[in-house]
């Protein structure tokens, strides 16, 4: 007799799958108790060698049994997407490989089989096997979602941005609002590459089809920005990093610095110290205290670089304002405030340690290098300087 605990996981996992299995096929059969009889020693033989670990002649069994009722293939849906989740991926591909080889297959439920053995195969890695069965799904339904999603999935892993691009297109003829985001960050891949092969041209023409596509697009703007800087067109690449703060401010502190720049060559001290004075106060949340600093210490001098921090620090402390202010200890005088001072240092360096620059507003994965993609939840431009309450 099998003991419970000999049951593998996974096995235990397609339990409910196969009650459900044998719920529906009980009802459907209700009609002839012969058949009814039949399916049920079928069924029990099937679930007997699951258990066993015999999945070869389990799986031959339930995959005959569908074709006495259609009607139960959600149920090996079901089984299929528990061996997935398991990384028994052999075993959903045999299930839905069966289902595919019947040429009982109705044909409604074949772009169904077709898109889970394209996940299947997603899972095993091979993306040219599931590339074709999404496109086959699109030859029947061009609409459908699902093949749409998972062969942009595919392209962007290929880092096939042209491809990408092709395919969302479908989908932003159905859903601007949705798609038009995932195609301008795309045209920044492109942009990226057209960059990094010194093709400026082509990168400020994939950057401004980005910002077709997404207005709001930040990183379509540091682009254009960056490409005006290179030809040194400063004026131009201020306008394009101050329109940030419209499209979405949280990104002004990864900017701030560039925009800086833009100021200093175009000589305009006066209107750089005005528009920092008006950005954080419209911004003030945002870690923007140590990049004015640096502008005032610039410009006014140590002093007032000093007097700055310290009213910032009376109006919020922070332990950003306290690493900003201790930075101005000089570090090679020799006296006892100098050494004070850099022991205070280590300490809220110490403190700040765990501190990411960014996070993912999606999952809340941190970082400390701006990704455009999370690593961990594959969102677009969900990865954002890390606003913390108190340490900042
Ligand atoms: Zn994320």
């Amino acid at each position: 007799m099998l003991e419970f605990s000999q049951i593998p996981v996974w096995g235990v996992l397609a339990l409910p799958a196969i009650a459900l299995l044998w719920y529906v096929s009980l009802r459907r059969n209700q009609r002839n108790s012969f058949d009814r009889s039949r399916f049920s020693t079928e069924y029990f033989k099937g679930l007997n060698y699951l258990l066993n670990d015999e999945q070869d002649k389990a799986l031959e069994i339930f995959v005959k049994l569908v074709e006495t009722d259609w009607n139960i293939i959600d149920t090996h849906f079901a089984l299929g997407k528990i061996f997935r989740k398991n990384g028994e991926i052999d075993k959903a591909i045999k299930i839905h490989q069966g289902l595919m080889a019947r040429p009982s297959l109705p044909e409604k439920y074949r772009d169904s089989v077709l898109l889970e053995l394209g996940y299947d195969y997603l899972g095993a890695g091979w993306f040219d096997r599931a590339e074709s069965l999404f496109k086959e799904v699109l030859v029947h339904d061009p609409g459908s979602d699902k093949a749409l999603r998972h062969l942009i999935m595919i392209y962007e892993q290929e880092k096939d941005w042209y491809k990408a691009i092709d395919v969302a297109e479908t989908l932003y003829g159905m859903d601007p609002e949705r798609a038009g985001p995932m195609i301008s960050q795309y045209f920044c891949e492109l942009a990226d590459v057209s960059m990094a092969k010194g093709d400026r041209n082509q990168a400020e023409h994939n950057a401004n089809k980005a910002l077709q596509y997404d207005p709001a697009s930040v990183r379509a703007s540091i682009l254009l920005a960056d490409i005006a800087m290179s030809s040194g067109d400063y004026g131009k690449a201020r306008d394009m990093l101050q329109q940030i703060e419209r499209q979405d401010a949280e990104f002004m502190p990864v900017i701030i610095d560039k925009l800086i720049t833009c100021h200093h060559h175009q000589n305009d001290a006066e209107d750089l110290l005005a528009y920092l004075d008006q950005l954080e106060k419209r911004q003030s949340g945002l870690p923007l205290l140590k990049s004015h600093a640096k502008v005032i210490e610039i410009h006014k001098g140590r002093k007032a670089a000093i007097d700055y921090v310290i009213e910032k620090l009376k109006k919020k402390p922070s332990l950003y304002g306290i690493q900003q202010l201790v930075s101005y200890s000089a570090p090679d005088s020799q006296d006892d405030t100098a050494v004070l001072m850099d022991g205070l240092k280590g300490a809220v360096e110490m403190m700040q340690v765990d501190q990411a620059a960014y996070q993912c507003k999606q999952c809340g994965f941190k970082a400390n290098t701006l990704y455009w993609l999370c690593p961990s939840c594959h969102s677009w431009g969900s990865v954002k300087p890390y606003a913390c309450e108190t340490a900042c």
